[in-house]
């Protein structure tokens, strides 16, 4: 795409510095260090990316306005909510907020931070991670397992700050303190350590364990000989008794208190640096000048006014851009806003789009971009007067004046060639090698296509989709369909030479479903039967994709390939693979190896898809290791998604497969997109995540972005930014719709900007935080050794909260763990990253599971890495099934199942039914019509259709959450003390990893021992 260049008009043509040449390559990190995005000098971004290029066409004299398919009605905003009045000024000058203020004494001025964080050795951290190891045992002993003999266990009075209302947790009565030491394994021999005698804190309230350490404050200070009053060793004392898990923070409770306050409730988007609502809670948006949290969300919405700010408190500053993500029904849908044959109304500087931002001034002659401060003049079409607050008296007709996020046509000057797109195609290419006709799945699929191509996705107000479909099946040669709805039958054209890949049917191949059912259902018919005695088990992979980019350019359009896929691509063939697992590598400097796709046919293969708008959607069905690494590097940089189902069988999990198809195939898409981040002066992105292409610094190029992909966009200072305006990002997507318009989404939000650290940490917002940490945790292991980046999340951790700690949180309880209250579960997630398959260096784990996983991450939205990173726990056992409502969901820990209860939990990924060995009997006989579990079939995968109160909710509760995550899951049905049981308690994040990892207790005590170290 990029080469052929979208013509003249700016953002897309921007200069491209090193053209042709990628990078880095596909999946490192572009030219910046690998990890660690502090310390790192930003460079490669010497020029302000605001050249001027070309100023847009100027418009037409006394051309009207075009307010847009459809008029804009400001009352439809109000989306027959809560009526709310705009705020005088809110955008253009937005007010601050108020904020309550915090519970802690304000944070003291930068230079004595700067002073006390040097002390600290807070901003020795360079690109790797080289934590001075007089600071950071982290960097010398591997986090997981045994600690070394430690010299003073800290003590942990977990502690929410601000308190408001005060939340105190503390850890369990002193006597169960003997239970409580801070890491699995031998007890320290003969250093002292752990949690202290009961006593009072400074100002613990009564129980509190005391405090030892290094820390001044207290009247402990010191390490403290003869710990473990309670006696730490494992036998010493009487019956211990487990620490209460009540006592540390629950993601779940965090959850609930959201739901609790934000549920049901409109969200306006009318206060800057506004902090939403969380993900997992049921709100409306109504925009109201800032982009919906559906389409935005950031890791802070105060960022700090200085780079030595945001480099002291190492808060990552990123937002996460969902440009398709789905709108409830009750929510306004975007605008379209056109400005005529001109297009679109830009700064002629920056090429910032028309936005609330925007300061009209001189009369409404000209308006100043909020970007630049360019001063640019208003085209005489679009001229307007201002009332008496300097607004545009039509401030409420147009969305690009009042909305945060809308839509605009786009001109030909933003289509390739100055030629309107044509409809997007989907091209299905169906393996028909040996074990997919044995499997049953090529008949699967060939049924389910005759009923799902009706459903295609088609433009708002279509009648009929405007996608056109093609069919091709392969094993070690390609078969292309002709399905010209003129002919009585399908022709079949066979091409079996790789190495030249063309399409040899120049008209036919691509066709109308409509136009062509008879003769496409024909060959959906004959598919399986074709192939039903073949032999063929060698298949060949990258000239099909190949096939596919022709086959596009060929019609001159974008779209998406299906591949339907079983084994690694031997045959002889360009980018044919061999097997290249070695669990030897596993734990050693080479594992990144097992992470890196090959580089060569493949790379060249991504980078001609997204050149021709291809997006490819991978559906593996190996039997073996198939190098997913590889294999998914083409889906994984054209927007695409990868599938994978082990040991494929119909009986078992053809629905599973099915849904994922059905949601993929339907789901809402744009294609040939492009991506464009404007901020204001201060700070600018620097860097992108996601199932995306980058070949310059600026442009992020997809082939297409579906409603469940998401870019992951991380911001660094080149300047101050100022507390009085704040700090905007403008996202610009340039995309062609499913009815073949070519259009722009426009997403717009504004930040606070403050010198005070409290204001960041008060608006930050974890599951925003996690997102940016699971992404540039799993993109530093295809260049680093896992235990250097487990080890960076240990630390950045830990120095995050520590910083917090030292500048925000009160100072008369030293020893104290104090967490930001928006920062409160934090570690729990970061402890549960740590434990996922791609980060933990075990050899039981397959190689392509966790390259799966580090990919299927990578374009992850907020709500989907929350939910994988701490699942729901659902009791079933004791629920009211008449109730309309769910249960609430548990802690994700052992202690909260019970012998006598029945629990559901999913992630996004798996789904588990978890019986336990004393499940009630009327439980059982009314979930499986069994008498007791005894009598229950090994590996079920779904649930019979009873005709029972409980049947029927259950099976309720679990086509809901089917319905509601982006990807199908499988059900397990899992016995307590099964062997299968296993997978299920990998999911329980809040204890010991199965693969190693911490329990949540013992990571948040280590952090805490890591803090205190740093604040020494
Ligand atoms: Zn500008």
């Amino acid at each position: 795409m990029s080469q052929q260049g979208y013509v003249a008009t700016p953002p897309y043509s921007q200069a491209q510095p090193g053209l042709g040449g990628y990078q880095g390559g596909f999946g490192s990190a572009p030219a910046q260090p690998h990890y660690g995005h502090y310390g790192g000098a930003p460079q490669a971004f010497a020029a302000p990316p605001t050249a001027v290029l070309k100023p847009p066409a100027s418009s037409g004299p006394g051309l009207p306005p075009h307010p847009g398919s459809g008029p804009y009605n400001p009352n439809s905003q109000q989306n027959g909510a809560h009526m709310q009045r705009y705020p005088p000024a809110t955008y253009g000058q937005p007010p601050q907020p108020s904020y309550n203020s915090m519970a802690s004494p304000a944070p003291p001025p930068p230079v004595q931070l700067t002073n006390q964080m040097g002390a600290m050795n807070l901003g020795n951290y360079g690109p790797v991670q080289s934590v001075p190891s007089a600071t950071s045992p982290v960097a010398q002993q591997p986090f997981r397992g045994p600690p070394p003999p430690a010299t003073a266990q800290p003590p942990m009075q977990p502690q929410m700050a601000p308190a408001q209302p005060p939340m105190q947790h503390q850890m369990a009565p002193p006597t169960s303190m003997s239970m409580g030491r801070p890491f699995p394994g031998p007890p320290p021999p003969a250093a002292p350590g752990g949690f202290h005698q009961p006593g009072l804190g400074p100002a613990g309230p009564p129980g509190y364990p005391q405090q030892a350490g290094p820390f001044t404050g207290g009247h402990m200070a010191g390490p403290q000989p003869g710990g473990f009053p309670g006696g730490l060793g494992p036998q010493a004392g009487p019956p211990q008794k487990k620490l209460d898990l009540d006592s540390i923070p629950g993601t779940t409770q965090v959850i609930e208190d959201d739901q609790a306050r934000h549920g049901g409730q409109v969200y306006s988007t009318n206060i800057r640096g506004q902090v939403p609502p969380l993900v997992t809670t049921n709100f409306t948006v109504q925009d109201q000048g800032h982009a919906s949290p559906r389409f935005i969300r950031c890791t802070t919405y105060s960022l700090p006014c200085t780079a030595e700010l945001a480099k002291q408190c190492q808060v990552p500053l990123a937002c996460i851009v969902k440009p398709f993500a789905r709108l409830p029904n009750n929510e306004t849908p975007l605008y379209l806003v056109n400005h005529g044959e001109s297009g679109p109304i830009r700064c002629n500087r920056c090429k910032a789009y028309m936005c609330p931002y925007m300061q009209f001034i001189d009369g409404g002659r000209r308006y100043q971009c909020a970007f630049c401060s360019c001063i640019n003049e208003v085209p005489v079409f679009y001229f307007q007067h201002l009332d008496h607050m300097g607004r545009r008296v039509d401030f409420y007709e147009r969305a690009e004046l009042s909305l945060g996020s809308y839509e605009m046509v786009a001109t030909l000057d933003y289509c390739k060639n100055n030629k309107p797109p044509k409809p997007p195609a989907y091209i299905f290419m169906i393996d028909v090698s040996y074990n997919n006709i044995k499997s049953g799945l090529v008949r699967l699929i060939c049924d389910e296509l005759k009923t799902l191509l009706d459903k295609l996705p088609r433009e708002d107000g279509a009648e009929s989709s405007a996608i056109q479909v093609g069919f091709a099946t392969y094993n070690k040669t390609l078969h292309f369909y002709n399905v010209k709805s003129s002919l009585s039958q399908p022709q079949m054209m066979v091409v079996s030479d790789m190495t030249e890949m063309y399409v040899p049917l120049p008209d036919g191949f691509l066709v109308n479903f409509q136009e062509s059912r008879a003769l496409v259902c024909n060959l959906l018919s004959q598919i399986p039967d074709m192939f039903t005695d073949t032999n063929e088990s060698e298949t060949v992979f990258a000239p099909i994709i190949q096939a596919g980019v022709e086959a596009f350019k060929e019609a001159d359009c974008s779209g998406k390939l299906f591949v339907f896929h079983s084994s690694m691509p031997t045959a002889e063939a360009p980018g044919k693979l061999k097997n290249r697992d070695d669990k030897k590598l596993v734990n050693t400097d080479k594992e990144k190896t097992l992470f890196q796709p090959l580089k060569g046919t493949y790379e060249q293969l991504s980078k001609d898809c997204v050149a021709q708008g291809c997006c490819v959607d991978l559906f593996l069905f190996p039997n073996q290791y198939v190098d997913v690494a590889t294999m998914a590097d083409v889906p994984s940089h054209t927007g695409g998604s990868v599938f994978k189902y082990n040991n494929f069988q119909v009986d078992t999990d053809g629905e599973h497969f099915l849904r994922d198809l059905r949601k993929e195939v339907q789901k809402s898409i744009g294609f040939d997109a492009v991506m464009r981040v404007r901020t204001s002066t201060g700070f600018r992105a620097t860097d992108f995540f996601g199932a995306i292409h980058m070949n310059n610094t600026t442009d992020v190029e997809m082939a297409a972005v579906d409603c469940d992909k998401v870019v992951t966009v991380e911001f660094k200072h080149d300047d101050a930014l100022s507390e009085e305006t704040g700090a905007f990002i403008q996202c610009a997507l340039l995309y062609t719709t499913v009815g073949g318009q070519r259009r722009l989404r426009i997403l717009n939000i504004g930040l606070n900007c403050s010198t005070h650290l409290s204001e960041l940490y008060k608006s930050c917002e974890t599951d925003a935080l996690i997102n940016f940490f699971a992404k540039s945790a799993y993109r530093a292991i295809l260049n680093q050794p896992l235990k250097n980046v487990r080890d960076i999340l240990v630390n950045q951790t830990a120095h995050m909260l520590a910083c917090y700690r030292k500048n925000c949180a009160s100072a008369s309880v030293a020893s104290q763990l104090i967490l930001p209250d928006a920062m409160k579960v934090f570690p729990v997630y970061m402890n549960s990253l740590m434990k996922t398959a791609p980060l933990t260096g075990s050899t039981e784990l397959a190689t392509d599971e966790r390259a799966h996983q580090r990919l299927a991450v990578m374009a992850m939205a907020v709500e989907d890495t929350q939910l994988l990173l701490y699942p729901r726990l659902i009791p079933l056992h004791n629920m009211d099934v008449g109730s309309e409502v769910s249960p609430i969901p548990v802690r994700c820990s052992e202690e909260r199942l019970a012998d006598g209860g029945v629990f559901l939990l999913e992630n996004g990924q798996a789904l588990f039914l978890w019986l336990g060995q004393a499940s009630p009997p009327d439980v059982i006989q009314g979930l499986f019509n069994v008498p007791s579990l005894a009598h229950l079939q090994a590996h079920m995968c779904v649930l019979p259709e009873l005709d029972n109160p409980l049947s029927k909710k259950v099976r309720s509760i679990i086509n809901d959450l089917l319905e509601k995550r982006p990807r199908s899951m499988k059900l397990h049905i899992v016995k307590q003390k099964d062997k299968p049981e296993m997978m299920f308690r990998q999911f329980l994040v809040e204890d010991k990893g199965l693969h190693g990892g911490t329990s949540y207790l013992d990571f948040l005590c280590h952090v805490h021992r890591e803090i205190r170290q740093l604040l020494t």
